[in-house]
Parts: structure tokens; sequence; C-alpha cells
């Protein structure tokens, strides 16, 4: 492992780039000794195991949902989750909006972008975003704030390919941001990069960063 902590964090918190501790399968112990050199946001991929975590461990934890949410599985995070970065449909913004209702309160969520060339990989479409935010459930969902987008790249050491879609899920970004969130205070991160691009990801526009191997080593 080339990198500590620390250094990460420091290299990020120069840039102003947000570090998302991905803790997906780590133990509370692993969570724990990262807590105690600051960090505070951690993501985690399964409801379940992110309604575990944040039942047991300090309450000053920032969760974030990171991974594909079904439906059934909203109950298990809403009272805990701090902001649902893999919002991918509009149906499971529905069930966000509805569960969040009957506990009065407000879910943050970023918008995530279908960018990746792998099918299976989760997202809305450029199409599909659009003709949502100019929808009449976009105007009816009060229990939802939007934070900005959230893109996966393909899974690949292919640079060239990276920048391709960073670069269109930046561009996308400013757009999206531009036309429907003009006014929104909160609309400000776009999540993309992990552990093995989130540098190239940065240089290409990402104010969010979701770094789990390299922080805890492999899974
Ligand atoms: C697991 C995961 C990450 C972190 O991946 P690493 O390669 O371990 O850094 C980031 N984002 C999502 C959506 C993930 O599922």
């Amino acid at each position: 492992m080339s990198k500590s902590f620390q250094q990460i964090k420091d290299e990020l918190s120069k840039k102003n780039v947000e570090l998302v501790a991905v803790s997906k399968t780590k133990s509370d112990e692993d969570i724990l000794r990262i807590y105690q050199q600051g960090q505070r946001l951690f993501g985690e991929n399964y409801a379940k195991e992110l309604q575990g975590k944040a039942t047991r461990l300090p309450k000053d934890i920032q969760w974030h949902f990171i991974g594909h949410l079904q439906r059934k599985q909203v109950k298990y995070i809403i009272d805990s989750v701090a902001l649902i970065q893999s919002v991918d449909r509009v149906d499971l913004l529905q069930e966000i909006n509805k569960r969040a209702g009957k506990i009065d309160r407000v879910i943050p969520v970023l918008l995530q972008l279908h960018i990746a060339q792998e099918e299976h990989k989760n997202g809305f479409s450029e199409q599909d975003l659009i003709e949502f935010l100019n929808s009449n459930t976009f105007k009816d969902l009060k229990h939802i704030e939007y934070h900005g987008m959230m893109g996966m790249a393909t899974f690949t050491n292919d640079e060239e390919q990276l920048i391709k879609e960073f670069d269109y899920c930046h561009q996308q970004f400013q757009k999206i941001k531009a036309t429907y969130f003009q006014d929104n205070a909160h609309f400000n991160y776009l999540s993309m990069g992990m552990s093995g691009d989130y540098e190239l990801a940065i240089a290409h526009g990402a104010n969010m960063v979701r770094i789990g191997s390299l922080i805890f080593g492999k899974r």
C-alpha cells in the first residue's frame, strides 16, 4: 500500500474534495480506526449493514448509501442515512419520499447518471433524467433534497475511456445544475472516482470521491 490514510486525507482536503471512506464489508473496529483519525463520512453498499453499523457506531458519523438500492430496503436506512448517492430511478425516489414523510425527514440524495459501458451499472440515462426533472413528480417530492450527481465509470485501466466518462458526467452535472437547480444552494456535489481512478476523476470535475480498498485494504 503506497499511501497512508492521512496522506490521502490531506491531499483531498487541499483540493477541497470530500472523501467518502467506503467501509462496505469492513468491521466496526476497522471503521473506528479510521474514525479515530478524524474521518466522519463513510459509505456503505448494503442497507442492513448500514443500519447495523449506524446503530452500533458513534452518532456523529455521516453514513452515505452508495450501492444499488431496492425499494423494499429503503426502510432500513431511512432513519440513519445522511445522503443517498445511488438514486437511479423514479420509483426509488417516490419510495424514499414516502418513507421520509412518515418520519418527517428530508433526505439528501445525489442523482446517479449512467456513464459506464457496462450495462449492469446503474443510473439514469441522460434522457430519463431530463424527463424526470421536467415532470410533476419531480415537483411533488417534498421530502427529497438534491445535493448533486454521482457517476460510476467503467471498470477499466483505459485512461482515455475513463476521461471520456468523467468529462461526460461533469458536463451533464453543469448543464443540469444550470438548468434545474440554479436557485438550489445544495446542488453542489459531483461524486466520481474510486481507489484506482480518483485522481483522474478529480482532474475531470469530481469534488467528492468514494475510496474503499486504498484506505481499508482489499475486500
Ligand atoms: C465499492 C465501491 C467504491 C469503492 O471502491 P474501491 O475500489 O474499493 O475504492 C466506490 N463506489 C461504489 C459505488 C462502490 O460500490
